[in-house]
């Protein structure tokens, strides 16, 4: 409930001897957040687990680890200094969302040092209680991207390795935005992850999947669909505006019900545009070098 919208984005909170919650939303929902685990009897969180430092997954994370103060944060190391001192984080989001959007996300605050702590890839957290997370690193959506596999269960937290598919929108927009979208990375991540042989995967946006290969089989195709697309456009000298409005159109149309995007799903799709366009203008300028 961030946004004052249901499933804009989720925090999943797993229950061993000791408690994790992977994703924390953004720093304006963090109540919510503290509210809901006061609610189900919990107020106390023994580790906080952001995928990445993106504002809707980490942003709450100051707040939370403030009010759940014996809990330890856990972090791609690319991502450690961002949780430490917000401000080149925010600085940088301003000028990609505004200042009204950032207004709505909320500031993040910052962590003691002495409190954060990187996680490498293949990890473990033993939440005991057969519960066993361990840190699989997915880059690609961004270079310190991190996914958490619970390895009893074969559940797979995918973080935003995975597109954004809900009840409401059932159809995959995928998540490449800027500044490290990277397809190639992306991909690998992907069947890295579908090396694990997934049971399920709990998404961000929004919820579990059960048929876990397929979705991500899905991911792939969209990915590679989605970046050829803009790609034609860019080499057409579409505008911006225009291949957001051109994305918007067709996602629309493959929707059960065709209806025009709220501007939240706009906002998502202006974003992953402005990703690959990035993405593939320095990829034209690498080739470019190398000839
Ligand atoms: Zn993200």
């Amino acid at each position: 409930m961030a946004l004052g919208r249901p499933t804009t984005v989720a925090a999943y909170l797993i229950k061993g001897k000791e408690t994790a919650l992977i994703d924390t939303g953004y720093a304006s929902s963090a109540e919510i957040v503290r509210k809901d685990l006061a609610d189900s009897g919990l107020y106390a969180i023994d580790h906080l687990l952001p995928t990445h430092v993106h504002l809707d997954h980490s942003g709450a994370c100051g707040t939370l680890a403030a009010f759940f103060d014996t809990a330890s944060i856990r972090v791609h190391p690319k991502g450690e200094q961002h949780l430490i001192d917000p401000t080149k984080l925010c600085e940088g989001a301003r000028v990609i969302f505004g200042d009204n959007l950032m207004k709505a996300y909320g500031r993040p605050q910052p962590i003691s040092a002495s409190r954060v702590k990187v996680i490498n890839d293949g990890e473990e957290i033993d939440l005991g209680k057969g519960m066993t997370l361990r840190s699989v690193w997915t880059p690609g959506h961004a270079s310190h991207h991190l996914s958490y596999i619970l390895e009893e269960i074969g559940m797979v937290f995918t973080g935003d390795a995975v597109g954004i598919r809900s009840k409401r929108f059932p159809i995959l927009i995928p998540t490449t935005p800027p500044t490290s979208f990277n397809l190639e990375v992306a991909l690998g991540s992907l069947q890295r992850l579908r090396q694990l042989s997934p049971k399920q995967l709990l998404t961000p946006h929004y919820g579990v999947v059960g048929s876990a290969r397929d979705e991500i089989d899905a991911n792939i195709r969209s990915l590679e669909v989605w970046v050829a697309k803009i790609g034609e456009m860019l080499k057409a000298g579409t505008t911006i505006d225009s291949m957001v409005a051109l994305m918007a159109e067709e996602i629309s149309r493959h929707l059960p019900n065709p209806m025009e995007l709220p501007d939240f799903l706009l906002t998502s799709i202006r974003l992953s545009v402005l990703g690959v366009v990035r993405y593939l203008n320095l990829s034209d300028r690498r080739t470019r070098i190398v000839k």
